[in-house]
């Protein structure tokens, strides 16, 4: 058995002996100490949870910038003077509500009908500041059509259908859609009423028109099919002050080495903020820390960029961004995606980090998945270079949609969300304390994830969407 053994020994010295690759130098480059000191500071109390928007998300823009600056690594955010970058992406919001709630109105004089938001209907979203349009009486299995303010009654004789149907209206090409209450709808009356209806355009990023998603009560409903097809109805209100808010993204690169490949863009990113404070949730603690969400995501791509800072220039240009506002609607993304420092036709492919903190239980102990991995051959490949990476085990989650890569995904980019997040009970909730965090699980994917992005950065690989499955199309 010995013999085999001192045998065995000598194949790994050979090994051993074998000029070292970047890669390989880089495997186990990344210790548990870094790991942990980035995700106490991101998540301690102090943070307060990194709200969106807030002072906390840009400290821990300003903190990833100032990693970055260690690490040698370019500024890649707003221009501060000719040719001269800040990290730091600053993205204006501006929010707009109704000074009283908006109200749908038709007719005129004696006979003029308005249905107030809270009483007869409730605004689920308004897609303009003012919507106007004929009525549609949309015909069982019919659609909405495009302008019209479409009126859609409840079916309770077919409540599968109506629900299959229901997410759809959403993107329907209506100007309205006027969804006639269900006993669901009912149950959430008084909360939707509650809702804050606002208007959020963000500088820098085209707002497309939306259809306005109204439900309404079974007596309007009833009212609005007796009118005409076609009559004039007109919903909004008295429109407040527009508040201006701001939201921030933290941005780097280490630009390529190759003359022809170096244009070539791979982004990994992660989302900087978090939920902030709950004053209402029970117990003591109302901070929710998001270590996992997304902590640990910001963890892992600083901790990319310190090895891959250190190492050989790759060929292709890396980029690293922290996003802002992911909580509340990716509004870091969505600018960085409408807003791209290099041309689009570059943009090779992102992996976003999710929630890496904790090992799921429903795959191996060492892997993490990829959402959407049956969508492109990504995943594939980078498993083929040594990735722990395994197909998404929870695709009734939907969480290939549900993080920043969505927002680029939508743009026809490759791009995917890399998780290990096992659908725990601290999702969301002030216990997503770094005390949860599992750090040899962490910092071990971590480095697991070193060779397969560095060989993706010194390859001419460019991943594609499978048949069908691009999200842009
Ligand atoms: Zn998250």
């Amino acid at each position: 058995m010995f013999i085999r053994r001192s045998l065995g020994i000598f194949v790994l010295l050979a090994l051993f002996a074998a000029p070292f690759t970047n890669a390989q130098k880089a495997d186990g480059a990344i210790n548990e100490r870094d790991v942990r000191a980035h995700m106490e500071f991101l998540a301690s109390d102090a943070m307060k949870g990194r709200a969106s928007g807030s002072g906390f998300e840009l400290l821990a823009g300003e903190y990833l910038a100032s990693m970055m600056r260690q690490f040698g690594i370019e500024p890649a955010g707003d221009e501060i003077s000719p040719g001269k970058r800040s990290y730091i992406q600053t993205i204006e919001i501006t929010r707009q509500g109704f000074a009283s709630p908006p109200a749908l109105s038709y007719g005129s004089g004696t006979n003029a009908v308005t249905l107030t938001h809270g009483k007869e209907i409730v605004v689920f979203r308004m897609g303009s500041q003012a919507t106007k349009g004929g009525l549609q009486k949309v015909a069982a299995g019919g659609s909405p059509e495009a302008g019209k303010i479409s009126l859609i009654r409840y079916d309770q004789s077919d409540q599968e259908g109506f629900a299959r149907r229901f997410g759809a209206l959403f993107d329907s090409p209506a100007a309205a859609v006027l969804i006639e209450e269900t006993p669901q709808i009912r149950a959430g009356w008084d909360r939707s009423a509650q809702r804050r209806i606002s208007f959020t355009t963000v500088k820098g990023l085209t707002r497309g028109t939306q259809t306005s998603v109204i439900f309404v009560s079974s007596a309007a409903a009833e009212a609005l099919s007796k009118l005409e097809e076609g009559t004039e109805i007109s919903i909004g209100g008295e429109l407040s002050e527009p508040e201006v808010t701001r939201t921030w993204n933290s941005v780097g690169k280490i630009e390529g080495s190759d003359p022809a490949l170096g244009k070539e863009v791979i982004l990994l990113s992660a989302h900087m903020d978090h939920i902030g404070e709950r004053p209402n949730a029970p117990g003591e603690d109302k901070i929710l820390n998001g270590a996992d969400d997304d902590a640990s995501g910001c963890t892992a791509v600083i901790e990319l960029a310190r090895v891959l800072a250190k190492g050989e220039k790759p060929k292709r240009t890396v980029y690293f961004a922290f996003f802002g506002s992911e909580e509340a609607g990716g509004f870091g993304s969505r600018y960085f995606g409408a807003n791209l420092p290099f041309p689009k036709e570059n943009f090779v492919a992102n992996l976003q980090f999710e929630m890496i903190g904790r090992p799921d239980p429903a795959v191996a102990a060492d892997e993490l998945w990829l959402t959407g991995y049956d969508r492109s051959n990504l995943g594939a490949e980078l498993a083929k270079r040594g990735a722990k990476i395994v197909n998404d085990p929870h695709p009734q989650q939907n969480f290939f949609q549900r993080s920043d890569n969505y927002n680029l995904a939508r743009q026809g980019i490759v791009a995917h969300t890399v998780s290990s997040y096992g659908l725990h009970t601290d999702y969301h909730q002030p216990s997503d304390e770094v005390g949860t965090i599992d750090f040899a699980h962490m910092t071990r994917s971590i480095n697991s994830m070193v060779s397969p992005v560095t060989w993706l950065l010194n390859s001419d690989f460019r991943p594609t969407w499978y048949e069908g499955k691009d999200p842009s199309q």
